[in-house]
């Protein structure tokens, strides 16, 4: 299979036409014919000779995204099943907040990490997507805008799969996107979030960028971990927060710890304070309360509303900051992996 054309970094694009003897500041007109004018084909990109676009056009290939199935909430949040190339399915979803509009994007088909309230990884994982692929999702999402005359202007790494499993796509696709050249959304509008794979952490400490890194942690020790997110048993709580040190410590930034609310598994006053205890250790850090999704295939319970503040006054109490998730395209089953799992079981 040929590479796809968003694969490429604006510098990987340089060392191309060097390679392929073409002068360097064609790279720049690429680029900019695919995240700038957004075209699809290379022979909209007429400032180029047609010798090098026919070159382009037998090494690569543009990323298809078959709209399977596309739904809107009444609170203006839109949800794509789209098809790749060899037919697998993935999510995108388009958030409306009142300061922009925010993507959240899929990096893997399927996952493996096996985190037992969460839809995308009830068929296990099928494959990586390419960076391309991941990029391919917001330049959809943006061309869908662009008729609107609006922008996304935050992007969340958060729908199916666990991108610090599929690193270098993941760091590839967040080079693509803050490029200047390119889309140029802001680092600092740019989330990516990992079930807490405790090697990339340290690795993504030392990538020198500004994009916020969020945790699922979900429990407030290893034991409920280890039964919620099994990922724990590879990577236990006392590795996952000293590397959440020392991300802080080498980024000065804030890590987002994401918590999410399981009636009577992890929402009681004794896990609030818990949790409080271990984040102590994390000057910086930040929760996010997150009411669990309703999941057919899982069995897990909404906590009841008083129950979340309750929560959330605990960790205030003890100067852990927190704040509790608005709840976005409930009505449209808009968290993670739903709508996959629902078109798998009906193929
Ligand atoms: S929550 Fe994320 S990491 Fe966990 S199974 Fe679902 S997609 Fe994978």
């Amino acid at each position: 299979m040929k590479p796809f054309v968003y694969d490429l970094t604006l510098e990987e694009w340089q060392a191309w036409m060097k390679t392929n003897s073409e002068a360097a500041f064609r790279a720049g007109q690429v680029f900019d014919w695919l995240y700038v004018k957004r075209v699809l084909s290379f022979e909209e990109m007429t400032n180029l000779p047609k010798g090098l676009r026919d070159k382009l056009a037998e090494q690569f290939e543009f990323v298809t995204l078959h709209e399977i199935a596309k739904y809107k909430s009444q609170d203006g949040t839109v949800k794509f099943l789209f098809e790749l190339s060899d037919k697998n399915a993935i999510e995108t979803v388009i958030m409306k907040h009142s300061y922009g509009n925010s993507i959240c994007v899929t990096t893997q088909v399927g996952c493996r990490v096996g985190c037992t309230f969460c839809a995308s990884t009830l068929g296990g994982l099928k494959r990586d997507l390419t960076a391309g692929e991941i990029v391919a999702q917001v330049v959809k999402a943006q061309k869908l805008l662009d008729d609107e005359e609006e922008r996304i202007s935050s992007i969340v790494i958060m729908g199916i799969g666990e991108p610090f499993e599929n690193y270098e796509a993941t760091m590839n696709f967040l080079r693509i996107m803050i490029h200047p050249k390119g889309l140029n959304i802001g680092q600092r509008h740019i989330t990516v979030s990992t079930s807490g794979i405790v090697p990339n952490i340290y690795k993504f400490a030392d990538e020198n960028l500004q994009v916020n890194l969020a945790i699922s942690i979900h429990a407030p020790n290893d034991a409920l971990r280890s039964k919620l997110m099994p990922v724990n048993r590879r990577f236990p709580f006392k590795d996952l927060i000293e590397a959440c040190q020392y991300y802080t410590a080498t980024t000065g930034r804030r890590i987002t710890f994401e918590y999410a609310l399981m009636g009577e598994v992890n929402d009681q006053p004794e896990h609030a304070e818990e949790l409080a205890q271990v984040l102590k250790a994390m000057p910086l850090s930040h929760v996010n309360l997150i009411p669990v999704n309703y999941v057919a295939e899982r069995d897990f319970k909404r906590t009841p509303r008083d129950d979340i503040f309750m929560f959330q006054r605990i960790l205030e109490r003890n100067k852990i900051n927190a704040t509790i998730r608005r709840e976005q395209g409930s009505d449209i089953a808009a968290a993670c992996g739903q709508l996959r799992a629902k078109h798998m079981k009906n193929k």
